[in-house]
């Protein structure tokens, strides 16, 4: 047995429905087997716990492990490449480096850069669009396995629209599919997702076996994206004969509470009516949104609606890592929404990047707060001496305040030690 001693702070309780922040300035976690068995006071919990080994972690924040609900395998690369909105992103920057994951030693490479990325952003789980080339997923999940991330990911398909080489059909999409589940799917942390890319590149014939493969594998995740640039939804609309965006998915009975579909920038009505009776969730990943001038996610809207949201850094048009920077981006994406924004504070962005991503994946039993029963999936923010962070945390008047400065402020050198079912994880 463990005794952890920090200051933790977590949203077990959702914050968009009157929820409050939970923080204990001084509070001890003791965890056995890997799974937080109580919680309380320090000094209560080490008079009683003489024999657990005891780990402090003094100064900064202790946080629940962040979930990241979208983000590209195959484009740890290619981040940071802005000036262009999405079809032209995808020809110029992100498709180009996609076709290069062919090569099994390249692939091998970035798998292990972006593992390294997730983890050393203190994301502990995360649903990851992988590859069109399915060495390549396998690639990712064994990195994945390597180093301990709880991972969701699938093979990548399409068959229109993209580029020969990053085609495939719906028969070797499946087989192809189905051998990568068999592999990795309930195997130690990770799960498959089926992952057609968009349905911009996708034909009915395609989705329909994505459809078989999802039905078949007893639970596994859907994922893809939706309605993120109005020229894409306009197209999508063309190809499909008229419709919605979602009822491209809906008709082959892909929209589910196993569903988590990016962005939705440009929602209609009836889809967002639609995705709340079915339970699916929403990814929502802002500096992603603004680098590509997609648009102002309406959250009020799928609030109003009921639809669930989680965050996605969306990697690489998202401009890195961190949920924290994601967060504050979603904060300055309300602001700038004038009388539509939602107005966030610090519990609601730590519920979007903790507990809204491990509902989305169906893992809120497990992980997404730092409470008794959960795995213990966590985060150490400990700022570096003398910086403004460390200052403000210092300097702070209450626990809300502190997290606030870690959004605004904290980046990937501030996490100082991340710990996955209580296994600290070795950073770069
Ligand atoms: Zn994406």
């Amino acid at each position: 047995m463990t005794l952890y001693r920090a200051q933790a702070i977590d949203t077990p309780d959702d914050p968009f429905t009157g929820g409050v922040l939970r923080a204990d300035a001084d509070a001890g976690l003791l965890v056995e087997d890997g799974v937080i068995v109580e919680r309380g006071g320090f000094a209560d919990l080490r008079s009683r716990h003489r024999g657990a080994d005891l780990v402090e972690l003094p100064d900064g924040v202790l946080l629940p492990g962040l979930v990241d609900t979208h983000v590209h395998f195959p484009q740890v690369r290619v981040i940071g490449g802005l000036g262009m909105p999405l079809l032209e992103w995808l020809e110029r920057c992100a498709l180009p480096e996609e076709a290069r994951l062919a090569e099994a030693g390249y692939a091998h490479a970035v798998a292990g850069e972006f593992v390294a990325g997730l983890l050393g952003a203190g994301t502990t789980t995360a649903l990851v669009f992988g590859s069109h080339f399915a060495p390549a997923v396998d690639a990712l999940f064994t990195a994945a396995a390597e180093r301990g991330l709880r991972i969701t990911s699938g093979l990548v398909v399409s068959d229109r629209m993209l580029r020969d080489d990053l085609h495939t059909s719906a028969r070797c999409g499946y087989d192809e599919g189905r051998a990568l589940a068999e592999r990795w799917h309930g195997a130690g942390r990770s799960r498959y997702a089926v992952t057609p890319r968009f349905a911009l590149s996708c034909s009915d014939d395609l989705l329909a076996s994505c459809a078989q493969l999802h039905h078949e594998l007893a639970d596994s995740w859907f994922t893809s994206h939706i309605n993120e640039n109005l020229d894409e939804i306009a197209t999508v609309g063309r190809l499909f004969g008229g419709g919605s965006y979602l009822d491209c998915y809906d008709r082959h009975d892909l929209v589910g509470r196993r569903t988590v579909l990016a962005h939705d920038v440009h929602p209609t009505d009836a889809e967002l009516k639609r995705m709340a009776e079915a339970q699916a969730s929403v990814a929502h990943c802002p500096t992603s949104n603004a680098a590509l001038g997609s648009g102002m996610f309406p959250l009020n809207r799928h609030l109003a609606y009921g639809v669930h949201v989680a965050l996605g850094t969306d990697v690489g048009a998202g401009t890195g890592f961190s949920l924290l920077k994601e967060g504050l981006q979603a904060y300055f994406l309300q602001r700038l929404r004038g009388p539509d924004g939602v107005a966030l504070n610090a519990a609601h962005l730590l519920h979007l990047a903790t507990a809204a991503g491990a509902r989305a994946l169906g893992l809120r039993e497990q992980v997404g707060d730092l409470g008794v029963g959960r795995r213990f999936d966590a985060i150490w923010v400990r700022p570096r001496p003398g910086t403004p962070l460390d200052i403000g945390v210092r300097n702070s008047s209450g626990p809300e305040e502190a997290l606030a400065k870690v959004f605004a402020l904290a980046t990937p050198h501030d996490i100082a030690q991340v710990w996955i079912d209580g296994e600290a994880v070795g950073l770069p």
